[in-house]
């Protein structure tokens, strides 16, 4: 049997920067204009949650996929790698 999403991202680690290398541009697009919320189901790391009426970001688990930054429909993401040194190390095997 394979291995989990769970098990595969236990093998990753993080050096967490005390800045976010993620951003929404727009917060009020998000609640007035987006539909969809594409962001909360495309990360594969839940970074994008819904609370308190607004998307927040838990910037410290992004796996760095990209996927957020092509997937919103108002591209309204502003998307950076994180500073040299920080962020995800991914661990195979
Ligand atoms: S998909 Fe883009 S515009 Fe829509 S809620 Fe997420 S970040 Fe905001
Ligand atoms: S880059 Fe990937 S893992 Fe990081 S927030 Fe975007 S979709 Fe999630």
């Amino acid at each position: 049997m394979g291995a989990s999403i769970e098990d595969k991202l236990f093998l990753d680690r993080f050096n967490v920067h005390e800045t976010s290398h993620l951003k929404i541009i727009d917060g009020a697009v998000c609640i007035d204009d987006c539909e969809q919320q594409l962001c909360l189901y495309i990360c594969p790391a839940n970074v994008y949650r819904l609370e308190h009426n607004r998307i927040s970001i838990n910037y410290e688990g992004c796996l760095e996929c990209g996927s957020c930054r092509i997937g919103c429909p108002h591209l309204n993401i502003e998307w950076k790698f994180p500073t040299g040194g920080y962020g995800v190390r991914h661990k195979f095997g």
